[in-house]
């Protein structure tokens, strides 16, 4: 059986130093400690975390190869996937959270705590109201997230927090590419590009899992995104 190390190495191509093994496993008991009282997550056994957690998360640094300092924002970060375990194996990332519940966010804000994460900023806040706020707004190289809306509405949510030039990325399962198809307005209206759905194999996982990349080529008009729950009620 491969350590975790390995199996991040593999998917990834980086191997990890010990104070990052460290800090994934102490974000993994913190996990379960708190999971005991709050409900924040229904993945909770030490092996699935790292499975469908860590190693799911971290699949993303398939298609984020930047290693120079770069802003990414997570949207309904949840308990801090996929964004965390990415700054914990990327420290260069300056990273901003995004979760519109209070507990979620209150665990994102103890944890980067417990581990000394540096350049972090958490948002207890609904995306609608982050893409339009000034300092949020078209500042970010990339915008990701992972099992929070449908494509449509999500796009909403990412791509007006892009610049020009950067990239949104949504994580998906077996239905990505019935999601962009669905998705092809979205896309066009909010200023972006289909770059590419990208396969990824998780170990131990039997579906496949996909990277929709979406480049930022012109502004997202000041309309979007439309207020809070808009986008789910109306998806564009
Ligand atoms: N991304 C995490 C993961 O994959 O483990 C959490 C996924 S969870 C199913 C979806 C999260 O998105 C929830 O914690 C929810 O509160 C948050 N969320 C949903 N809509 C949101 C919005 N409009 N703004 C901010 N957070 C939102």
């Amino acid at each position: 059986m491969k350590s975790i190390q390995e199996e991040i190495a593999i998917l990834t191509g980086i191997k990890l130093l010990k104070y990052q093994i460290y800090a994934l496993f102490r974000y993994e008991k913190e996990l379960i400690a708190w999971n005991e009282n709050f409900n924040l997550t229904t993945i909770t056994t030490p092996q699935d975390i790292h499975i469908r957690h860590f190693l799911d998360s971290l699949s993303c640094l398939q298609v984020i190869r930047d290693r120079k300092p770069f802003r990414l924002i997570d949207v309904g970060t949840g308990a801090g996937f996929p964004g965390i375990p990415i700054k914990i194996v990327v420290p260069e990332v300056k990273l901003t959270l995004v979760e519109s519940t209070s507990k979620k966010a209150d665990f994102c804000r103890y944890i980067v705590n417990e581990l000394k994460l540096q350049e972090v900023e958490i948002l207890h806040a609904r995306a609608e109201n982050i893409g339009q706020d000034s300092c949020y707004r078209e500042q970010f190289d990339w915008s990701v997230a992972r099992a929070v809306a449908a494509l449509p509405t999500l796009l909403e949510y990412l791509l007006p927090l892009v610049k020009i030039g950067g990239k949104s990325l949504a994580q998906k399962g077996k239905t990505a590419h019935e999601e962009v198809k669905k998705a092809q307005y979205a896309i066009q209206l909010l200023g972006g590009e289909l770059e590419s759905i990208h396969a990824v194999d998780i170990p131990k996982v039997e579906d496949k899992r996909f990277l929709v990349v979406i480049n930022k080529v012109s502004s997202s008009p000041a309309k979007y995104p439309r207020r809070a729950g808009i986008p789910t009620k109306r998806p564009l």
